[in-house]
């Protein structure tokens, strides 16, 4: 089973050695790759270059994502030959969310724009690079309809991206449903589920308002049976878990993890995930 895990790049000291500590956890779970996110309009964009300078010096296969609204192709130009300087061979090319209010007019509108971008400037600099782009089972929210949307997504597959992962989404349902739109639409490359194992419902159901995720009535009212923690996290893992299990039956092989940097939940799923119940066994892998 192929494992990713996505963080944002740390931004206090204290936020990096935790990162550094919590890498070394993911690290036992051979993941397929370990993602960095980048900010809207480049921001931050310094701390996303530096910690991927860092992580090529490791062993652990690296995606940096990178997103375009609001930029001119000269400066995504720019940003991608540093990227490509660096070696980085896996790229999550987005669109990006311009702040509310503001209009698009530079000429990079959509994710298409930037995955033909990094082919064109990947074939040139003869550098081998996988594109994963973003895909929505519940429809993203700027979109006229879920037909279009899909469309949308496969003109970026057909463009050349190498695979889409998905926006988090709760119900196996609404994502097993969109999975047959997708195959019926003719897309036959990988389509990997996002998955967001839940650190703090509350925080959640703010963000996935903003997304066009769904979270059900009943996964908010189940949280909202606890307060203590212990309990609270049990409840996170075995929702993760089983959303996994229920759509591993249906074949999906590979699931990627938004860790949200606080990777202890999705290091506790991807552990039931690969059979591994005990840190023990996870170590005893690592060291042999
Ligand atoms: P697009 O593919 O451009 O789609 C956006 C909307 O436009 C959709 O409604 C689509 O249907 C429509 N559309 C697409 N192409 C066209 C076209 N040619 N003409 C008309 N309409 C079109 N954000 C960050 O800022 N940094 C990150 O690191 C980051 N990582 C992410 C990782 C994943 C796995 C996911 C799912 C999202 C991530 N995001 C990130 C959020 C993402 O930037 C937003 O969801 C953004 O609103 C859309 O990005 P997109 O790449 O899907 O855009």
């Amino acid at each position: 089973m192929k494992l990713s895990f996505e963080f944002f790049p740390p931004r206090s000291p204290a936020q990096q050695r935790r990162f550094w500590r919590t890498l070394g956890t993911i690290e036992t779970l051979a993941p397929e790759f370990v993602s960095i996110t980048w900010g809207a309009l480049g921001s931050d964009q310094a701390a996303s270059l530096d910690l991927l300078a860092e992580l090529q010096k490791t062993d652990i296969p690296i995606a940096a994502h990178l997103t375009c609204c609001g930029q001119t192709k000269s400066a995504m130009r720019e940003t991608l030959s540093q990227l490509l300087a660096l070696d980085i061979k896996h790229f999550v090319a987005l669109r990006g969310d311009l702040p509310e209010g503001q209009v698009n007019n530079q000429g990079m509108a959509h994710a298409i724009d930037l995955v033909k971008l990094i082919s064109s400037e990947s074939d040139k600099h003869q550098h081998a690079t996988q594109i994963s782009v973003a895909a929505y089972p519940e429809t993203h929210p700027d979109a006229n309809s879920a037909e279009d949307d899909l469309y949308h997504l496969k003109q970026k597959l057909d463009a050349g991206a190498t695979r889409a992962l998905t926006q988090f989404f709760f119900d196996a349902d609404s994502y097993l449903q969109w999975r047959d739109k997708v195959v019926s639409a003719g897309i036959t490359k990988d389509i990997v589920p996002g998955i967001l194992p839940i650190h703090d419902i509350q925080k959640v159901q703010s963000f996935s308002e903003k997304c066009g995720a769904i979270v059900p009535k009943e996964l908010i009212e189940s949280f909202n049976r606890y307060s203590d923690k212990d309990s609270l996290q049990q409840l996170a893992v075995e929702h993760a878990y089983d959303l996994c299990q229920t759509l591993h039956h249906e074949g999906v092989d590979g699931f990627h993890f938004y860790t949200m940097n606080q990777s202890d939940l999705a290091w506790r799923v991807g552990c039931l995930l690969k059979g591994k119940e005990k840190f023990e066994d996870l170590l005893l892998d690592t060291a042999a």
